[in-house]
């Protein structure tokens, strides 16, 4: 297959969905890679770097896609500035498509695919299984957030993470509370522990107190009586009278802590709102609370996404796409994700999708231009009765 890599030209993406160390693997498989000049660069991979290991260089982005029989990309399709022309209508007709695609957020974009009779593979539904894993670049790139989540408090935090006995005094250690401990969380607590500061931790899903405790820090106890958690491992969303009960738990440690990384989402659903603005102002002045799910909606009720707010001495961080601050190894990561799912949906050096894998129908959104995801037929239909 020819496999094209375009240049990301979503603002602020500087990922790419290709490195150069895979092209050996797919050359030896018969494919041949084009790669849009300059779609590593921000990443730090060079055209040159592609070349030598094998990829053609292609100079424009209308070239790479009419050749290309299926694209990786990392954003989904956007439309690059008022002159440039929508992604999805540059797709060759009948290609085929692995990204993200956020379709609910997207039918517009879809729709434009649809027209194109596209296949496309979404990262976002890869199915949580055992032997997926490898595929998940939702767990890769949480893993990322996590970390860089961290860093950002130590940055906006007027004090150091670790306890420090010096001549000049004694300088106690950061206290951090990690809210809902999936992959993100985790890497948090496990980044801010490497650091020093003393953490505590909280996620209703039973499971995780066991991961929490085994990285040596805190769990907040709190009785979670409901159902925590769905077939496929997710948090269930929470009823208003729970939410209201962890609220109150959290309020109550919220005056010790320095840092609060909040990172609690439930699939396919707005973010649970943990910090309300008056328990905001129970924080200490000068604490950071940075959002992991600023894009969901939040889970402090002052976060803007994407922005930084000040309130009450607190600096509340909306963090927006994380692994594109850490592009080197977000693409590494990224990349090794998207061509495990491509070995699984064309095994083989074949150039039909294997749709008797879970992994594939879980993925694939459109099939030759129709939705066959039912989500998102759903959410198209919702749509049309509006
Ligand atoms: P996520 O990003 O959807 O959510 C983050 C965390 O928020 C979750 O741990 C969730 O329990 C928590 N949360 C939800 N509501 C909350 C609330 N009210 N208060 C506090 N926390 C709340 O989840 P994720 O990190 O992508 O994955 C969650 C879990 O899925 C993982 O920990 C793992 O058990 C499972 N998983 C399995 C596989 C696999 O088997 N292949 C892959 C990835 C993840």
């Amino acid at each position: 297959m020819k496999i094209g890599i375009p240049k990301e030209t979503q603002p602020g993406e500087t990922r790419v969905a290709l490195i150069p160390s895979l092209l050996p693997t797919l050359l030896r498989e018969k494919h041949e890679v084009f790669l849009e000049a300059g779609a590593g660069v921000s990443a730090g991979f060079a055209d040159d770097q592609y070349a030598k290991a094998g990829a053609q260089i292609v100079r424009s982005a209308p070239l790479l896609y009419k050749n290309a029989d299926i694209v990786w990309k990392v954003q989904p399709p956007h439309k690059p500035g008022p002159r440039g022309k929508h992604e999805a209508e540059l797709l060759r007709e009948r290609c085929f498509y692995i990204g993200y695609l956020a379709p609910l957020a997207h039918l517009d974009i879809l729709r434009k695919m649809a027209k194109r009779k596209v296949t496309a593979f979404a990262m976002e539904y890869v199915p949580r299984i055992t032997r997926a894993q490898s595929m998940d670049a939702l767990s890769s790139m949480a893993t990322i957030a996590g970390y860089k989540a961290v860093l950002l408090a130590t940055e906006h935090l007027g004090k150091m993470f670790p306890l420090l006995m010096t001549a000049a005094g004694t300088i106690p250690p950061a206290s951090v509370l990690v809210l809902g401990a999936g992959v993100a969380g985790l890497q948090a607590i496990a980044t801010a522990k490497r650091l020093g500061a003393k953490v505590e931790a909280f996620d209703p899903r039973p499971a995780v107190k066991e991961q929490v405790k085994s990285l040596g820090v805190a769990f907040v106890d709190m009785e979670v009586t409901e159902d925590a958690e769905t077939a496929g491992g997710y948090a269930r969303e929470f009823s208003a009278a729970f939410l209201k009960k962890e609220q109150e738990v959290i309020a109550a440690r919220l005056p010790k802590m320095d840092v609060v990384i909040s990172t609690a989402q439930v699939f396919g659903k707005r973010a649970p709102v943990l910090i309300t603005k008056e328990m905001v102002r129970l924080c200490r002045p000068g604490a950071v609370i940075v959002d992991l799910a600023a894009e969901q909606g939040g889970n402090c009720a002052l976060t803007r996404a994407g922005e930084i707010v000040q309130y009450h001495g607190v600096r509340i961080i909306g963090a927006l796409n994380l692994p594109a601050s850490l592009p080197a190894d977000a693409s590494l990561m990224y990349a090794n994700n998207v061509s495990n799912l491509f070995a699984t949906l064309f095994p083989k050096g074949s150039t039909t999708p294997n749709f008797d894998d879970e992994v594939t129908t879980g993925t694939c959104i459109l099939r030759a231009g129709e939705i066959v995801n039912e989500s998102v037929k759903n959410a198209l239909s919702g749509e049309k009765k509006r």
